[in-house]
């Protein structure tokens, strides 16, 4: 037997069966309609921000990265909860703004901005984040043409990485944002241009566990920011410290000690040179705000032996849930917390491969897992699905689909 990732608090089983926000799974399956279905729960996602409300700083703001779950519901919950918002694409503008949030509130990221993005984004007052100089011009052509004062900040790709971090996004040559060493003469360069210059955001990495690892990243993020306003020769009104908090997934992992970061931060913004005195400060968060609020379900239609080995096939699979089945930028496959929701808690009686309906042998969501005894029509839930889930997986894959989708 394999082990399963950790199944995360706050879920309580009734009758034998998987609640969640106090409702069973199978009453939340039968208001939805059908499987598979996500669901996400209102009550944890506010938990979550109440916790770093009282582990962080007074003086950083939250924001949500929006990609994690963009479902709308989830946006309209998190405008009334976080102070920002982060996108990544023209597409999840026109989300957050059918969402009702105030486009003031956002700031845009990502290489590759077409040219009706950016007029759309300046046009509407959202804080560009500029990954390259010839973005910039870019956006300040875009701005002229229109007769508005963009709101520009620099996306700094930073010369230090986050340890431990599942997805590095800084260190050495990339993608995104621009070289440290070429950032002050941007930044002078856009002030001159009379942009309502916004600062910077340097994110360094993601899905970290880490509180040492974290606090040593936000302390060189600081630093950076500072010597980067030294030589820029301005003030800086804002710097995006970048995220980076990552949830437990697999067996073993164990979460962030927030109250340490939380802690660690401080003690940083206590002592800031002068340069930074005035400057306002946020995190921006995906998973750690979404990811474990989430879970998603589905059916098990057969149940099969092949060679020995136990196969359960349900009625969901890696088109909705791409990461747990391995195949969204992790090395070496492991199990995600996966359960038999309909016999939640139950004792373990076998070994089984949980696997999606799809014809690749790619799409397994538990392998070798030990479950209760489960049957055809039992609700099998992969947890940590708040996240990267509905989003971030090929639902189009073989004619199958999106997953229904609620949020409680
Ligand atoms: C993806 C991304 C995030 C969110 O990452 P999480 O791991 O979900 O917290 C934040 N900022 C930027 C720039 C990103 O690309």
């Amino acid at each position: 037997m394999k082990p399963l990732g950790p199944i995360p608090p706050g879920f309580t089983a009734i009758d034998g069966e998987l609640a969640i926000a106090g409702r069973k799974v199978s009453a939340l399956v039968e208001e939805a309609g059908d499987t598979p279905l996500f669901v996400y729960s209102a009550a944890l996602i506010r938990a979550r921000v109440a916790q770093l409300r009282s582990a962080l700083p007074r003086r950083v703001a939250l924001h949500y990265a929006v990609k994690a779950n963009p479902y709308r519901p989830v946006l309209e919950l998190m405008a009334g909860l976080v102070d920002g918002f982060d996108i990544a694409s023209g597409g999840e503008l026109a989300m957050v703004r059918a969402a009702g949030i105030d486009p003031a509130r956002v700031s845009f990221a990502g290489p590759g901005k077409r040219d009706a993005e950016l007029e759309a984004a300046i046009a509407a007052g959202v804080t560009l984040n500029l990954e390259s100089e010839s973005e910039a011009d870019r956006a300040l052509g875009i701005a002229e043409r229109l007769g508005v004062k963009p709101r520009l900040a620099i996306r700094v790709n930073p010369d230090f990485d986050l340890k431990g971090s599942g997805m590095k996004m800084g260190g050495g040559a990339k993608p995104f944002g621009i070289d440290a060493e070429r950032v002050p003469a941007l930044a002078r360069r856009i002030i001159a241009a009379g942009a309502d210059w916004r600062g910077f955001h340097i994110f360094a990495g993601s899905q970290a566990l880490d509180a040492a690892a974290i606090a040593d990243t936000q302390a060189q993020t600081l630093d950076l920011a500072a010597r980067l306003a030294e030589q820029t020769g301005a003030a800086l009104p804002h710097c995006n410290l970048g995220g980076g908090l990552g949830i437990p997934y697999f067996p073993g992992d164990v979460p962030v000690d927030l109250a340490a970061v939380g802690a660690m931060l401080g003690e940083r913004l206590e002592q800031l040179p002068a340069v930074l005195e005035e400057t306002a400060f946020c995190i921006e968060l995906g998973r750690y705000l979404v990811g474990e609020s989430g879970v998603y379900l589905c059916r098990i239609v057969d149940r099969k032996l092949s060679h020995g080995e136990l196969y359960l096939i349900t009625d969901g699979g890696l088109h909705h849930q791409l990461a747990a089945s391995g195949n969204f930028g992790t090395v070496v496959r492991r199990n995600y917390p996966v359960a038999i929701a309909s016999r939640f808690g139950a004792e373990v009686e076998e070994e089984a491969n949980v696997v999606g309906c799809l014809c690749t042998p790619l799409d397994r969501l538990a392998d070798k897992g030990g479950f209760p005894r489960a049957e055809v029509g039992d609700l099998v839930a992969v947890f940590c699905a708040g996240a990267y889930g509905a989003s971030a997986s090929p639902a189009a894959f073989l004619g199958q689909g999106p997953a229904r989708e609620m949020l409680v």
